[in-house]
């Protein structure tokens, strides 16, 4: 017989994908590492358990203790699925921005979820980083896993995410593109790759509102850059230690609107039902159409599930109301063509 043991052995060992039809105008392989075959369905599930794991080890986790976080969804996900497996509790704090399907699955997962508002600062005791600080100081027996600053997360990319990808292309990979939030998948995946052969390039996408493009490029931490956005997963108004600038040879920004009608055209042209910073992630990367040759092959990471979007991205009333898409007309011709 051949069985996983539990839920976590399936974690990891995902498929590399082609595109076919976005990327036709491009002269290069484009692949994506399809992360949502993960048992959480997002890549997150990898960095959950292995920081769960050197906690564990450390002794910073204990028996029957309670997992802290400030998690945007797919981060809870993975620690939840975790922590029923071996037994502990867990509490997220969670922005108002998320999607309430995100907070639905996260309650389904057996999570206590606390919601914050999203546009404070950071400093701010009602943010998201203040609250799950707060409480995991006056919860006993309890660990706070802090993603943003935590090693375990680029660390678990750097020993499965890097290494499956490495593998998998025969080590003709040329780039590596991917949405930049934690930076944990960045420089796991980065540090390994370029370990392997330091002239593979790796490329961050960024969103507008978020500080990493323009520090990268100028080692300022321009307070401008910062401002309310609603592309999901991707982008900060702080500088995790998990991000390592070094490792990354540039960004590029993809605005709220072409992440959400590049996450509907990855479904609907290519059949990939995948979250919103999949479709920053691919938007991105034709963006950076230039720096393709035809014996480049380009792997993108595609991070979460469409599942998690259907009443965002996945809505046209709700792209209609932002004003990303202007299809009040519709006749009878166009459903046909459509
Ligand atoms: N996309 C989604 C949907 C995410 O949840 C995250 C994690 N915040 C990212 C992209 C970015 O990944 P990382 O945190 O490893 O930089």
């Amino acid at each position: 017989m051949e069985y996983a043991k539990n839920i976590l052995e399936t974690i990891g060992n995902t498929p590399l994908v082609k595109l076919n039809s976005l990327t036709k105008g491009l002269p290069c392989l484009v692949l994506s590492k399809y992360e949502t075959f993960n048992p959480g369905n997002s890549t997150k599930d990898r960095m959950a358990l292995k920081m769960i794991e050197d906690a564990e080890a450390d002794g910073r986790l204990k028996p029957g203790g309670t997992i802290i976080e400030g998690t945007s969804g797919n981060t809870g996900m993975g620690l939840a699925l975790a922590a029923i497996v071996k037994g502990y509790k867990c509490v997220f704090v969670i922005s108002d921005k998320q999607s309430k399907e995100k907070m639905d699955i996260l309650r389904a997962v057996g999570a206590k979820v606390v919601v914050c508002p999203t546009n404070v600062e950071p400093t701010d005791p009602r943010s998201y980083y203040s609250v799950s600080k707060r409480l995991s100081e006056e919860t006993p027996n309890s660990w706070y896993v802090n993603q943003y600053d935590n090693p375990s997360n680029a660390k678990a990319h750097y020993e499965s995410t890097g290494p499956e990808i490495w593998k998998q292309t025969d080590g003709k990979i040329t780039h590596f593109v991917v949405g930049v939030g934690t930076g944990g998948t960045i420089s796991g995946v980065g540090k390994y790759l370029k370990e392997q052969n330091p002239n593979i390039k790796i490329w961050g996408v960024d969103t507008y509102g978020s500080v990493f493009k323009k520090y990268h490029e100028t080692g300022e931490f321009d307070e401008n850059e910062i401002y309310p956005y609603i592309t999901e997963g991707i982008g900060e108004d702080i500088l995790p230690e998990n991000v390592d600038f070094s490792l990354i040879d540039g960004f590029t920004k993809v605005t709220d609107k072409d992440a959400a009608i590049y996450t509907q055209k990855l479904a609907k042209e290519e059949g990939m039902f995948l979250g919103n910073s999949a479709g920053s992630a691919i938007k991105g990367l034709l963006q950076l159409e230039k720096e393709f040759t035809k014996d480049d092959i380009v792997v993108v990471l595609f991070h979460d599930h469409g599942s998690r979007y259907v009443g965002k991205m996945f809505n046209d009333e709700w792209m209609r109301e932002r004003g990303f898409i202007e299809d009040e007309n519709t006749t009878a011709e166009d459903l046909v063509k459509n």
